[in-house]
């Protein structure tokens, strides 16, 4: 075992006059003699006492926010409040200095529009390493959850030949020369003298090679990085984003839907128990931001209390058709203040129709089911009614879709006539279409966006700020 003399460790340490050594950056240095030192092990600080007349003038002088120290001294009970041990310094040394005169991370509120531009240095903020450690949380938690249910991890390809599922929103991968692009006969660009000599892009959903493993492996699931060119700047949208994505053999729709609530649930359950002082700095952040609000756009509940909520409540389960009819009858639809009115069955659902459901009529999360098969994925199974797929999205308050999935469609004949409806070339699709020429079984299957899982749990309204470098339109600085 590695020794760790983490901020986080010391401060569960007995105070026994041990000599230590911690390292870490200046949070303040007040009436030169206490130091709030961090090293991002945890949301506290360490306070580190020093022997000002004992120390070089110099040397305190340097001791400023921002500035990486070596402190060493004995691990002793605090006097002050708010800590049960300090360290009495008997040494310091400035590992790299820091200029308070232009260093942005000062020790006061910061809006999160100027650390987004900060976004290298913005993780040295409590609100942000809150953030991400517990980002780090819920992944293991993830891994977790599907290591104990008998899950495989796959890793499938960030490069991918087919397209056929994100048309028109991915984003090209290719070596050949933008200017001087090779032409066919026909003046097109000529992929097949590109590097895999054929059109490639980056992944929007690593669903199609998950489902061929789920017809190997059973249960598995991937969790990693997926892309979309979609020129949607809301809160909620990244162009580079991770999706957790379990496919099971066998699995018909409704197990989907507990898979969906079971796992998430788990997840909730696992950062409450181990992100405890991380949930509870960012819950009080939470009420704080909430206050601010006019009264009818503030979240009666806490960040905790809608955690605790989630781990409580059965998610209520609804049909497209149910869901239609209760937006049609509803009150912002008679009056007209939805932006998109709810007046034809088969209507795509927009967000603010997914969050009136969630917050206003059921107040509980909600998976939606049974969707016209119009707008949804050719590889959804096809209802008996022949207008609907077994579809689901799990619907969050404040979040709208969190979880986007179904039941796929396991019969060659009938996959078959729907790609060619949709144009795509059967050939394109060969080795999709084989999972169901040899040994097709009913499965199943979902995408989690992982930054709206985090988003909900640590309460931060804008999608940029629970990633640490978000990819979006005009935007790839760092
Ligand atoms: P939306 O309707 O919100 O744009 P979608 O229907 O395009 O989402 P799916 O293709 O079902 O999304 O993807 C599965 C999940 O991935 C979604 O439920 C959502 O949580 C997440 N997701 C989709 N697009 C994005 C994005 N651009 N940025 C972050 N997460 C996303
Ligand atoms: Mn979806």
């Amino acid at each position: 075992m590695l020794m760790n003399n983490s901020i986080k460790t010391l401060l569960q340490t007995e105070p026994n006059g041990a000599k230590v050594n911690v390292k870490g950056w200046v949070k303040t240095f007040r009436a030169n003699r206490f130091i709030a030192l961090n090293d991002g092990s945890t949301i506290q600080n360490l306070q580190c006492v020093v022997d000002f007349d004992n120390t070089d003038e110099e040397l305190l002088k340097r001791i400023t926010t921002g500035a990486a120290i070596s402190v060493t001294g004995t691990l002793e009970a605090s006097q002050g409040k708010g800590q049960k041990v300090e360290i009495q310094v008997d040494k310091i040394e400035v590992l790299g200095d820091s200029d308070p005169e232009v260093y942005p991370i000062q020790p006061k509120k910061h809006s999160f529009e100027f650390l987004r531009e900060q976004a290298h240095l913005r993780v040295r903020t409590q609100t942000f390493s809150a953030v991400m450690r517990l980002r780090s949380l819920l992944s293991f938690a993830i891994h977790q959850y599907f290591n104990e249910n008998g899950f495989y991890y796959v890793h499938t390809p960030i490069i991918t030949g087919s397209d056929a599922e994100g048309a028109g929103e991915m984003f090209r991968v290719s070596t050949l020369p933008l200017k001087n692009a090779p032409k066919t006969e026909t003046g097109e660009i000529d992929f097949s003298e590109d590097f895999f000599g054929k059109e490639t892009n980056l992944t929007v959903s690593g669903q199609l090679e998950a489902e061929t493993y789920a017809m190997a492996l059973s249960k598995v699931y991937t969790f990693g990085p997926t892309f979309r060119a979609e020129n949607s700047n809301t809160a909620r949208h990244l162009a580079e984003f991770w999706m957790v994505e379990p496919e099971v053999a066998f699995n018909d729709l409704d197990a989907n839907m507990d898979l969906a609530e079971d796992f998430i649930q788990y997840v909730i359950r696992y950062v409450l128990e181990h992100g405890k002082e991380d949930l509870e700095f960012l819950n009080e952040r939470f009420v704080k931001e909430e206050a601010t609000k006019p009264q009818n756009q503030r979240s009666e509940w806490s960040l905790l209390e809608k955690l605790q909520f989630v781990l409580e409540s059965q998610f209520k389960r609804v049909s497209y058709t149910e869901a239609y009819e209760i937006l049609r009858n509803s009150k912002p639809n008679k009056k007209k203040k939805f932006q998109f009115p709810v007046n034809e069955w088969g209507v795509d659902l927009q967000s603010e129709h997914e969050r009136y459901l969630v917050e206003k009529h059921f107040k509980s999360p909600v998976i939606l089911f049974d969707y016209p098969a119009n707008i949804k994925a050719f590889y959804m199974r096809l209802n008996d009614d022949g207008k609907t797929v077994r579809a689901m999205d799990v619907l969050f308050p404040g979040i709208g879709e969190i979880v986007g999935g179904s039941q796929r469609e396991e019969r060659l004949d009938v996959l078959k006539e729907k790609i060619s409806k949709l144009g795509i070339d059967e050939k394109e699709l060969w080795w999709y279409l084989d999972t169901r020429r040899f040994g097709t079984a009913v499965h199943s299957g979902f995408g989690l966006g992982f930054e709206r899982l985090v988003q909900f749990v640590t309460g931060m309204s804008n999608i940029r700020d629970v990633i640490p470098y978000p990819r979006t339109p005009q935007n790839a600085e760092f």
